[in-house]
């Protein structure tokens, strides 16, 4: 039966202009099964012969018929899968590969063919069975004779179960006494096998093949057993695999086509890395540095934004944007006498080109715009879409009444706050104008706690947040100091200091109903008198008020929301209101044109307004605060209030003022320049780091070049190759990002304190866990396109000088 059929094979080397036929027309014959020895002088063209019977390397002319399969028309995929299919290759020099296992380097073709891990392992060890070797799986080649790495080899060429095996001087480095065991078991193999032998040990030859060929100069000169031509045997087939169904020819079956696993180049690789773990180690902390530096510039840039919007935060919480019942419009443009622009546009006049030299008034004209705080534009701001509701960090509104306190700071009770004072400070007017409630250390607080807790500390034991109407808080200042005439306002004149539990705890003031505070005497009113205070601060309609807490502002907050002294509840407002609402003073004042105390007329209707919203008759709030998160969230919520005022006549818009104009956000500018120099230094280092790792990536192909060889010879397609080097490339830039982010992590805790200790923010350097993962994705990517070259070449290498280097 004839397995193997060479028609006229010819293969030429040039060299320059120098051709060099290294085999020159051999036509042979070979048998299912039978030892064949290739005698013949060294440069004769016998190793060219055996590659290109196995298809390492490719014939120029003739015909190889393996099978009544013509290999004319082979593409490389097809070479791939009839090397790995229908040839184990035995070589001189063994070219085991050294990181790897014995049981490995037997199991590696297998690894092409897709057979099953179990299958692999029970085949391997069936081979090296076979050889003798079943005790020695888990050794490295290195630790191995000369004879037992021949005898590896012998298992992998067989473990595949190949039709024909190639051996090239497999006794070459071996003693005699190992070469006549290498030689029986080649024997035996050739019972069921055709083995192929190149030699130029005669003697050998001559004691274990059944068969001699003499080769000279690429031809044949002898052959001691040819095999004649069978008459009755087919024309060769072309190779038609491709269009074939698998199941319908054998042929087509056994060459079906190689290919590795990503998995299987993964482990070759990490492997390989494994047995240079020292230098493996030192690129990717080499490739890390690059990480570490975009990861450490993120990690600031973030904590420093982070920073930025928490302090821009607390900053705005003393500048909202506020809304007045009269503001004023600044108008800081050079005008004339009668408050007319100096020139007439906006922009015009500005630059002038003529010879003039204009004279203008510097006084700034102002102009007054009352803003109607009308129900439908108070449903506007209470109607805030989502987006701009996410803008806010609280809105609160100052009502213009008054209210009538009394405190009992000490033994007598005094007069704290009222509507109208005894002494009829300029205060009162002033707060009546800015909107009532705005009294000297007596504010209202917003409604929103956590707002609150995330500027000011609660200090002294008890001290809580209020939980009803009833309860205050005190607020002092970063030293716990409160203004001494707050004190005296409390009555308390005795004492230079106080305890905290003289607060915490304590009933200090008493809001006393209008109805009780002012009694009417015929069209008039009188107010109460200090001979009253006493049993109208214990009286059962005032609203008595304890104090829950004392605020104090935390450190790193930037402003100041509240001032010294006392902070009351809005719910506290909202019950005054109503009960001022129904009050008889408040009643008798709206069909008054005279002040209802002091019966003197008003003197314009603006005075009567202030009188009525103090005596709670006039419920519309007189002012709106609207506190921003951040500049950004400012600027949503102006544009909010600039579209009520589209399309409406001047009297009907509401002009707010923006009390943090003056603060720009050319702070964020700065950063995100800074953080772009600092990012474009890292990347430099990422560069020399990705270089870095294309070069190792190339000593290494160099270094694996016969691994390449083998790998080739047992089957491996280019792109395997390639494979391999990818995943060795990958497992480095997952190390190396894995490397930087943890690095980046740890050096976090140093530069923190540092920063902390230099500029007081604490965990300012943060890198973000998505960050993180960016970067240690982005690093396998960038070792992979630093690795894409290196890979390409070894996948290009030839398979037959892979395998003749050392
Ligand atoms: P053998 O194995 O019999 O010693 P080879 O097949 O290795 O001989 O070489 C046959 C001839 O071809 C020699 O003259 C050798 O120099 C030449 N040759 C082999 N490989 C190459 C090559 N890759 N390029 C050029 N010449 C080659
Ligand atoms: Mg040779």
């Amino acid at each position: 039966m004839t397995k193997l059929i060479l028609s006229d094979i010819k293969k030429t080397y040039r060299l320059g202009n120098e051709t060099m036929p290294a085999v020159n027309g051999v036509s042979l014959r070979f048998r299912q099964n039978e030892f064949v020895s290739i005698l013949g002088p060294s440069g004769c063209g016998k190793t060219t012969f055996l590659n290109v019977i196995g298809g390492l390397d490719q014939y120029d002319s003739g015909d190889l018929i393996i099978n009544g399969l013509s290999t004319k028309k082979f593409k490389n995929a097809d070479w791939d899968a009839y090397r790995n299919r229908s040839i184990g290759f035995v070589f001189q020099n063994y070219n085991l590969i050294s990181h790897q296992s014995v049981l490995h380097n037997v199991e590696i073709s297998m690894t092409l063919s897709g057979v099953s891990v179990s299958e692999r392992r029970r085949r391997a060890i069936e081979a090296l069975k076979a050889v003798g070797l079943v005790d020695q799986l888990k050794k490295k080649p290195a630790q191995m004779s000369g004879g037992q790495m021949q005898r590896v080899a012998i298992a992998r060429a067989l473990v595949n179960n190949p039709d024909i095996i190639l051996a090239d001087e497999p006794t070459g480095a071996l003693d005699s006494h190992t070469s006549e065991q290498v030689m029986e078991i080649l024997k035996e193999i050739s019972k069921t096998r055709l083995v192929i032998m190149v030699t130029h040990n005669s003697e050998l030859a001559e004691k274990y093949s059944s068969r001699i060929i003499r080769m000279l100069d690429g031809e044949i000169q002898s052959d001691s057993n040819p095999l004649a031509e069978d008459k009755s045997e087919a024309k060769p087939e072309e190779d038609k695999s491709e269009a074939k169904p698998e199941s319908v020819n054998s042929k087509a079956k056994r060459l079906r086509k190689t290919s590795m696993s990503m998995v299987t180049a993964a482990s070759l690789s990490y492997k390989n890395l494994l047995t240079k773990r020292g230098r493996t180690l030192i690129t990717s902390f080499a490739g890390s540095i690059g990480i570490i530096g975009v990861a450490l510039v993120l990690a600031l840039s973030s904590g420093l934004s982070a920073y930025m919007e928490t302090m821009q935060s607390d900053t705005l919480a003393g500048f909202p944007i506020t809304i007045t019942r009269t503001t004023q419009t600044l108008q800081v443009e050079p005008r004339d006498g009668n408050g007319n622009l100096l020139g007439a546009g906006d922009d015009e006049g500005k630059f002038p080109n003529d010879n003039l030299i204009y004279n203008y008034d510097s006084q700034v004209s102002t102009r007054q715009h009352t803003n109607n705080l009308t129900a439908d534009y108070l449903d506007y701001i209470s109607a805030l879409p989502d987006s701009v509701e996410d803008a806010v960090n609280n809105i609160s509104y100052t009502r213009g009444v008054g209210m009538n306190v009394l405190a009992k700071g000490s033994e007598t009770v005094v007069q704290y706050s009222s509507a109208v004072r005894n002494d009829d400070s300029f205060q009162s007017q002033a707060g009546a104008m800015m909107g009532g409630g705005s009294d000297a250390y007596w504010q209202e607080m917003p409604d929103n706690h956590e707002y609150i807790l995330s500027l000011y500390d609660l200090i002294g034991e008890g001290s809580r947040m209020p939980e009803n109407k009833n309860e205050i808080l005190l607020v002092v200042n970063e030293y716990n100091q409160i203004e001494k005439s707050f004190f005296e306002k409390l009555g308390i004149t005795s004492g230079e200091n106080y305890q905290m539990n003289d607060f915490i705890g304590k009933q200090l003031l008493t809001v006393v109903p209008n109805d009780e505070y002012y009694i009417r005497d015929g069209e008039l009113f009188t107010s109460a008198t200090g001979s009253d205070y006493e049993k109208l601060f214990d009286g059962e309609n005032g609203v008595h008020l304890t104090v829950s807490g004392i605020l104090r502002i935390k450190e790193d907050a930037a402003t100041n929301y509240f001032s010294e002294g006392f902070v009351y509840t809005p719910e506290l407002t909202n019950h005054i209101v109503l009960s001022a609402q129904q009050s008889e003073i408040a009643l008798a004042q709206i069909d008054s044109d005279k002040n209802v105390i002091t019966d003197v007329p008003f003197a314009d209707n603006a005075a009567k307004e202030q009188q009525l919203l103090l005596f709670g008759a006039d419920t519309t709030p007189t002012g709106i605060s609207i506190y921003p998160k951040n500049f950004e969230s400012k600027e949503q919520i102006k544009e909010y209030l600039d579209v009520y005022n589209v399309n409406k006549p001047d009297e009907e818009q509401i002009i707010y003022t923006d009390m943090a104009e003056m603060i720009t956000s050319v702070t964020g500018t700065l950063l995100d320049t800074v953080s772009y120099v600092l990012i474009g230094f890292a990347a430099i280092s990422l560069l020399v780091s990705t270089i870095m790792i294309a070069i190792i990536t190339y000593v290494s192909v160099i270094e694996r070049t016969k691994e390449i060889g083998v790998l080739r010879a047992v089957g491996a397609r280019k792109k395997d190759i390639s494979r391999v080097f990818n995943a060795e490339t990958m497992i480095i830039g997952l190390t190396a990002g894995m490397f930087g982010v943890g690095l980046t992590y740890l050096l976090s805790i140093p530069i923190n304190i540092v920063i902390e200790r230099l500029v007081g923010i604490s965990s300012l350097a943060l890198l973000n866990p998505g960050h993180a993962i960016i970067l240690i994705l982005g690093s396998i990517a960038l070792t992979l396109i630093a690795g894409f070259i290196p890979s390409r070449m070894a996948a290009e290498k030839d398979p037959v000088e892979a395998l003749r280097t050392e």
